[in-house]
């Protein structure tokens, strides 16, 4: 088979190399893919957003199976493009997409189908929302409606700050349209869990529980990034909550959705936080998370492609997976300045020898090709991946690993998944 894989960043790297895997694939493609990919396959020029030119390529090319990476092609209607001209791909149509490009439509349907999540309000009008405010017990946590590439969530401590982000949302255009209409939510505490699942329209298969580490600096400091770092198991995670999950969040999820005629075919990841009181949702995500993916894919033992493929025809209930019991720690190498302004273009050294280390595994995000050699070529750069009989002999691995790896200016945190060895998660909050 011809697989094409949407996305160039470390998740459709490893997206990539599990599917190269399996014995049905002959040809791994990437669109627009980075050094990493170009190395198990071939990169095809063509940006993830570029969706006439993506859906052009797979015809002409007879691709038979495409993959989506990023939220924003699933949210501007690839797949519906691609299911119009008769091309298989793995993700949900635009209208089931909706769960993570519109927070608000996520928080109606969470409403209407009474899952656990924080008690909101919705807005359209600026002086209506800061009216709101007023009467608020803070923090409270602000969230423009659309996508605003993962900045779009502001957690304002104060009344004057929830003042200036809602101008800046609604009458500033930050997010752009974007931020238009907000959701103004209550501030939930707890740890907080990844749980992906292959959903097929009536039926999913759980992935295995991961976390990621949103900040760039250790102790959780610093602004937000794409994601730093994530482990798998997560440690907060249980059969208790499985269950919970199953009956309060993912089962009226998609009687929800097939009560508005949408079905939704593709990973779904809700992002949870975990207390005394069981499991609420922060968000949806409908695609798979970056890095957590980097950690679970190399836990998973079953061949991924006939997963994506019955979750496409809406078979998934005929498949179990099989996980490698270890656990896994991902790092994630940062360019200097990122998440705010960083320069590429810097060679990478070290490589090399890790490849030669066992059950290590070096993702690429930033990265391309350049005279021979590897350099730089975004935010973040590499998802170092290792596994161990524990998180703590894992952490030590990937530790060991990424001090082999050197460019200009690289950073990245030290403490990744380090709470979960020394900590006893608190969930009684
Ligand atoms: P979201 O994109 O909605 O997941 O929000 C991004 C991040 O903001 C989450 O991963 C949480 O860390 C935080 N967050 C979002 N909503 C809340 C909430 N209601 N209470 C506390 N933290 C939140």
């Amino acid at each position: 088979m011809k697989i094409l894989v949407i996305g160039g960043g470390g998740r459709e790297h490893a997206l990539a190399w599990k599917l190269k895997q399996s014995p049905e694939v002959d040809q791994m493609l990437c669109a627009p893919g980075n050094a990493g990919t170009a190395a198990i396959g071939e990169n095809v020029p063509i940006k993830p957003n570029d969706l006439h030119a993506l859906v052009r390529f797979a015809r002409e090319n007879r691709v038979d199976l495409t993959v989506v990476g990023p939220d924003d092609a699933l949210a501007a209607g690839v797949v519906d493009l691609f299911r119009a001209q008769k091309l298989r791909i793995f993700g949900p149509i635009k209208s089931a997409a909706r769960i993570e490009s519109s927070k608000i439509f996520a928080k109606e349907l969470m409403r209407a189908q009474k899952i656990p999540t924080a008690e909101a309000n919705t807005f359209s009008d600026r002086n209506e929302a800061v009216r709101y405010c007023e009467q608020l017990k803070f923090p409270v946590v602000i969230k423009a409606d659309g996508l605003a590439l993962g900045k779009g969530v502001i957690i304002a401590p104060d009344a004057a700050t929830a003042r200036s982000t809602i101008d800046a949302m609604m009458n500033e255009g930050r997010f752009g349209d974007a931020g238009r209409c907000i959701v103004i939510e209550e501030f939930l505490r707890g740890s907080e869990c990844s749980v992906h699942a292959l959903v097929d329209g009536k039926n999913y298969r759980l992935l295995e529980s991961a976390r990621d580490h949103k900040r760039v600096f250790d102790g959780d400091l610093g602004p937000n990034t794409g994601g730093m770092g994530a482990f798998s198991p997560a440690n907060n995670w249980n059969a208790e909550l499985e269950d919970h999950l199953g009956k309060k969040i993912m089962r009226p999820l998609l009687r929800g959705l097939l009560e508005q005629g949408i079905t939704f075919r593709g990973l779904l990841y809700p992002g949870l936080i975990i207390n005394a009181a069981g499991a609420r949702v922060l968000e949806f995500n409908c695609r798979f998370g970056d890095p957590e993916t980097q950690a679970i894919l190399p836990r998973m033992k079953s061949d991924l492609l006939p997963l994506l493929e019955a979750t496409t025809d809406g078979q998934i209930d005929n498949y179990t997976i099989e996980w490698d019991t270890r656990a896994a720690v991902t790092v994630v190498l940062a360019s200097g300045g990122y998440p705010d302004k960083y320069e590429t273009g810097k060679a990478i050294s070290g490589l090399d020898e890790v490849e030669k280390f066992d059950d290590v595994h070096i993702f690429h995000a930033g990265t391309r090709r350049s005279n021979g050699g590897i350099v730089t070529s975004g935010g973040r750069v590499l998802a170092v991946t290792a596994l161990g009989s524990t998180i703590e002999a894992a952490r030590a691995r990937v530790y060991e690993a990424v001090s082999y790896i050197r460019f200009e200016n690289c950073h990245y945190r030290r403490d990744i998944a380090l709470a979960a060895v020394t900590d006893k998660i608190d969930i009684s909050h």
